[in-house]
């Protein structure tokens, strides 16, 4: 056939192309390029130069774009322990080298450290104070089970209430549950000095050394060595209004550093037998891995000294973007993930993610080689600078706000798109279904014979709302912006994923990640055939009557909320708002099923489109209180997870603290903006 010809290519037929043009090998090599050089945020601009030629060489003009921001380089770190001022333990603070894993040893590997932390030093007496369990997606689920709601903040909370003494001691926390700049944060509020969070093995589910598998390299349980980076800073810089010459109020005011369980176990013996027990404080989870005792402390006598010096400085990041014009230039599906990661390796973060994408854009390349043109404008990014703060995206999506907004009708985000078999779906409710569906039509790459979503069922597998962790955050909670993102995790019985830690390498990732890459495939398949489902469909592939039903538990999660905090509240405004949005969203998805298959350009379909794509940018309401960049009624991330979602949040988080004025007024406006989003569905 003709190229012309080609182009007419149905939506299946450019399906198959997209699926016949992936391939495991190609994908292992851009994923050996990703894992072989500098990442961290302003330090990778060959990579951000290279991403953007190979997105050129397939086809797809592209460029960069520079923004100037203030980010933290590690100097020097040191910890030591004294007992009535005998040294006791030196940490060594580094990941070992492993011959097994070349990037373990790289010149330039990057020293463990946090970003955006306090350059300083501490000393003093320490406390154990545990982690968090609780990723609260579900009151009915997490919360329930654990008697009530338990936070990191709770856990400190619970070490006041029983008569122990925070200020200014040093904290020592278990990395897990809640995002870490919280456990920096609340300790600060403590009156505490200074922070040390470790991995602690007894939350690497069942690939343990107690169940008798060998440490990474020889085997597939955590090397005692590693560590995690990641920032600490909760909501920089991200919040409006705030000069980018004055980000000092949203970096901690106490230095932290990340700990293996190594360097942690002398500080967590050293407390054996002082303070409280564990069993005194009695928190689902207190004790961990490590044969000790997990007792509080402190040990009078027993003092930590630790420095982590830290260079802040103004330095350009690089986004990469690339273009395919659609026919409508003014509807646009953006798919993005960050290149920057703490290491040199970052196979699974955000490796896994970037090579996919160019895949992706391998494969658009071939479309584009028979004269296609999609229908919507596809934007493929590679932000900078996510891992400290998300900046690179946030930036993006506020200089383009205004273009942003009316335009972009989805971001489908990849980041650790492969860090183990299982796959997970977080999205707006409304691209659920649309998911789900193209989940179906790919073969999992584990169970031959099943699709993706076959096993993901069989798992128990089930979508959730965004929360925060990675670049969707500002396109959905700033902007209102319908996001997707998913990939493929890890569970309790599979090889432990080193996270921020230079073990999450092309080593391990071939070795037991996805050694054939094969689940690198899938994703590809899967991103690849959602972004073109959004850029060629007619019709926005929207949903509403599964955001109605999302609605719906969001609403029970809510009542039994309320219930848990004892309080009266009057929900019946928001009840009947949601059943006015159930009526409009069941008419307009009934229009929309009469009108499938249209033609493109009609008016009943710019009419329909108009309502879906509009939607979502409906529950923006002015800011979260305290927290205005969060900025949607329906969804936040919670306000003591970081990462996990708080849904209803203005009335849930109100609950939670017992603010009945501040909840109903929540009540309040959460209702009237369900029911604008009701009439602007019927028009
Ligand atoms: N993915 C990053 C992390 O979890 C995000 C950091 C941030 O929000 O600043 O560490
Ligand atoms: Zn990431
Ligand atoms: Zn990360």
């Amino acid at each position: 056939p003709s190229v012309s010809g080609r182009s007419n290519l149905t939506l299946a037929g450019q399906e198959a192309i997209i699926t016949e043009s992936i391939s495991n090998a190609t994908i292992a090599q851009w994923s050996y390029y990703y894992t072989h050089g500098n990442h961290l945020a302003g330090t990778n601009k060959s990579m951000a130069e290279w991403t953007r030629d190979k997105w050129i060489e397939n086809g797809i003009p592209s460029h960069l774009v520079e923004y100037e921001v203030y980010l933290n380089y590690p100097l020097s770190h040191s910890l030591s322990l004294t007992i009535d001022g005998g040294e006791r333990f030196v940490a060594g603070l580094e990941e070992d080298v492993l011959p097994e894993d070349p990037t373990t040893g790289a010149s330039d590997r990057v020293p463990t450290f946090h970003g955006h932390s306090k350059s300083g030093s501490a000393q003093a007496e320490y406390i154990y104070v545990g982690w968090v369990l609780l990723l609260y997606t579900s009151y009915s689920k997490a919360t329930k089970q654990l008697g009530g709601r338990m936070g990191a903040k709770k856990d400190y909370q619970r070490l006041v209430d029983l008569g122990v003494d925070l200020k200014g001691k040093i904290a020592l926390a278990k990395y897990g549950g809640a995002f870490r700049a919280l456990k920096v944060k609340y300790a600060q509020e403590r009156g505490m000095t200074g922070v040390l969070i470790y991995s602690d093995p007894g939350d690497d589910g069942e690939i343990t050394k107690a169940n008798g598998y060998a440490a990474y390299p020889a085997g597939p349980a955590r090397n005692p060595s590693s560590v995690q980076r990641g920032s600490t800073t909760p909501g920089y810089p991200s919040k409006p209004g705030v000069k980018r010459e004055d980000p000092s109020e949203f970096i901690p005011s106490i230095p932290s550093l990340p700990l293996s369980f190594r360097d942690a176990l002398p500080l967590l013996r050293a407390l054996d037998g002082y303070g409280l027990t564990a069993e005194e404080v009695g928190r689902h989870r207190w004790t961990g891995g490590l044969n000790v005792s997990y007792s509080v402390g402190p040990r009078p006598g027993a003092i930590i000294s630790f420095e982590n010096i830290v260079d802040y400085t103004y330095t350009p990041i690089w986004n990469a973007i690339g273009i395919i014009n659609g026919t409508i230039e003014d509807e646009v599906v953006v798919i993005g993930n960050h290149r920057d990661a703490w290491i040199v390796g970052g196979a699974s973060d955000p490796g896994s993610g970037t090579a996919v994408l160019v895949e992706l854009s391998k494969a658009f390349g071939e479309l584009l080689k028979l004269g296609w043109k999609p229908k919507r404008t596809i934007v493929m990014a590679s932000w900078d600078s996510e891992e400290s703060g998300l900046i690179g995206s946030t930036e993006w999506v506020e200089e383009f706000v205004t273009w942003a907004t009316p335009n972009v009708v989805a971001y489908v985000n990849l980041d650790i798109a492969v860090s183990g078999p299982h796959f997970s779906l977080t999205a707006v409710p409304e691209l659920w279904d649309l998911v789900e569906d193209t989940i179906k039509e790919v073969p999992s790459p584990k169970v031959p014979g099943k699709s993706v979503y076959d096993e993901w069922i069989t798992k128990g597998g089930k979508a959730r709302v965004p929360g925060t962790g990675s670049d969707y955050t500002a396109f959905v909670h700033e902007s209102g912006i319908a996001v997707i993102d998913f990939g493929f995790g890890s569970g309790p019985k599979d090889p432990v994923y080193h996270y921020h830690s230079n073990y999450d390498s092309y080593t391990w990732m071939a070795t037991w990640g996805d050694p054939y890459f094969t689940h690198h495939s899938a994703m590809a398949q899967i991103a690849g055939k959602t972004v073109l489902r959004l850029s060629e469909n007619t019709l926005l592939p929207y949903n509403v009557t599964t955001f109605y039903t999302a609605l719906q538990s969001m609403f029970s999660d809510l009542k039994g909320e309320i219930a848990a905090a004892g309080m009266t509240l009057d929900l019946s405004s928001l009840e009947a708002a949601i059943s006015r949005f159930s009526v409009a969203a069941g008419d307009l998805m009934a229009i929309k099923e009469a009108l499938e298959p249209g033609e493109w350009g009609g008016t009943q379909e710019a009419i329909v489109n108009e309502r879906l794509g509009k939607f979502e940018r409906g529950f923006i309401g002015d800011g979260l209180p305290g927290r205005v960049f969060y900025k949607h009624l329906i969804y936040a991330p919670g306000v003591e997870t970081g990462y996990a979602p708080t849904t209803l949040p203005g009335i849930t988080e109100a609950v939670r603290v017992g603010d009945v004025k501040e909840a109903k007024k929540y009540v309040g406006i959460t209702a009237a903006a369900i029911d604008e989003v009701a009439k602007s569905l019927g028009g």
